[in-house]
């Protein structure tokens, strides 16, 4: 270190350096914010070739604020079993205590599951061998109570009545216990068997199962969400698609205001739940699709659906071309961009500049406190086609 940098804080995190979640665990909030804001605004300049200004970015809560854990588990050289977050670029499990950004129940459940590892002799699965029985720990926490899902290279054994107890004197909000079989060896952290142990999956207005993808910071998700949906202008007579839409939580904010709304994900889990929360918020005017975006946005511009308005909120690699050609083809009047990749963004910003579409506004939402991660909300209007008119020169004609 030549030199210390004003913006340094010394609220270190014992683990920041060397568990990879958090980049800017040693810098000040202030400091996050505004690098977030350049980045975004450097990415769009540089690589999607319009200047947004200046890029405002909404502040989030720095602690606390994940609703979504994954644990892996190992054993230590000991043969103890230890939980906790793989090291920066490795499968080397660092033991973990205590995660600032996770919810304290997710680090408490966590713990219950070492104890009933521990007095029971439960295995910890080695990703070497293959073997050994349990593999990570999988926390969703909510106002309304916890879920824990135990991944395993197997079934539940006979002891799992011990595991609940623990569980349930560690976090007096549990609502569920589920066991998950995976025994594929990879990376993908959960298996397609789901058995529930104990109680419901869950008793929450917006039902998610394990697999569906749900915006793990839930407060920063409901402002991205308000600021999408005041992005897209809706009004009775709009008809929306909402492409990568996930269990539904934009398609149904939209559906409040809209006539009627389309929604395309790829999972069949996140579709089931999404139709059940339409259902369970009395919301009739929603149609969803389990499909590839780009599929089912080639098959809405063929058979001539035209909605004003499309949301697209993909993964991080963003649109590929043929999606973004398929968009431009259904010509909506706006388009509403929620990224979170800065680069695949301003990437199709570009694309989109290409045909006809132009960014106008952009807003950042900094879902991922003391992370390097940034979301982006951008909004794409269709230049008026009345106020520009195309001219066809002849090269001959350029001298006059
Ligand atoms: N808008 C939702 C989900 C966004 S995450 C929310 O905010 O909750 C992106 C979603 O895209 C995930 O649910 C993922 O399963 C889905 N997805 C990924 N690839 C896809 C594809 N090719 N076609 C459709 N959906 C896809």
């Amino acid at each position: 270190l030549l030199e210390v940098s004003p913006h340094r804080v010394n609220r270190a995190c014992p683990i920041g350096k060397r568990c990879g979640g958090c980049n800017f665990w040693h810098m000040d909030y202030e400091e996050e914010l505004r690098l977030k804001g350049q980045r975004v605004r450097d990415a769009i300049s540089r690589i999607g070739g319009v200047d947004p200004g200046e890029v405002t970015v909404l502040p989030g809560t720095m602690e606390g604020y994940r609703n979504k854990a994954q644990f892996p588990v190992g054993a230590s050289d000991f043969g103890q079993p230890v939980a906790g977050f793989y090291m920066a670029r490795s499968h080397e499990i660092l033991p973990v205590q205590r995660c600032r950004i996770q919810d304290p129940r997710a680090d408490e459940a966590k713990t219950a599951v070492m104890e009933w590892m521990e007095l029971e002799n439960i295995s910890a699965y080695d990703e070497g061998s293959q073997r050994g029985l349990v593999r990570h720990i999988y926390v969703r926490t909510a106002s309304v109570g916890t879920l824990v899902c135990i991944v395993a290279n197997g079934g539940a054994p006979e002891v799992a009545d011990t595991l609940l107890q623990l569980l349930q004197a560690a976090v007096p909000d549990l609502v569920g216990l589920v066991w998950n079989i995976n025994r594929r060896p990879g990376n993908s952290v959960l298996g397609d068997r789901f058995e529930t142990l104990w109680g419901q999956g869950c008793g929450l207005k917006f039902r998610l199962s394990p697999r569906s993808f749900f915006q793990v910071n839930r407060q920063q998700a409901q402002r991205l969400y308000d600021t999408a949906l005041e992005l897209a202008q809706l009004d009775a007579n709009t008809t929306a698609l909402d492409l990568y839409c996930g269990t539904g939580t934009i398609t149904l904010c939209m559906a409040r205001k809209a006539g009627k709304v389309y929604g395309v994900e790829i999972i069949d889990a996140a579709i089931a739940d999404a139709w059940e929360n339409a259902k369970r918020n009395g919301i009739d005017n929603v149609e969803f699709f389990c499909a590839d975006a780009g599929q089912a946005a080639e098959r809405f511009a063929r058979e001539g659906i035209a909605p004003q308005v499309i949301m697209v909120d993909p993964p991080r690699k963003g649109l590929s071309p043929a999606v973004v050609d398929a968009m431009a083809q259904m010509a909506p009047e706006r388009i509403v961009y929620v990224s979170c990749d800065p680069a695949t963004l301003a990437r199709d910003l570009a694309r989109f500049s290409e045909r006809g579409y132009d960014a106008r506004t952009a807003v950042a939402v900094d879902m991922f406190p003391r992370t390097a991660h940034v979301e982006t909300v951008v909004l794409l209007s269709k230049l008026n086609a009345k106020q520009h008119i195309e001219v066809e020169l002849n090269l001959d004609e350029l001298d006059l």
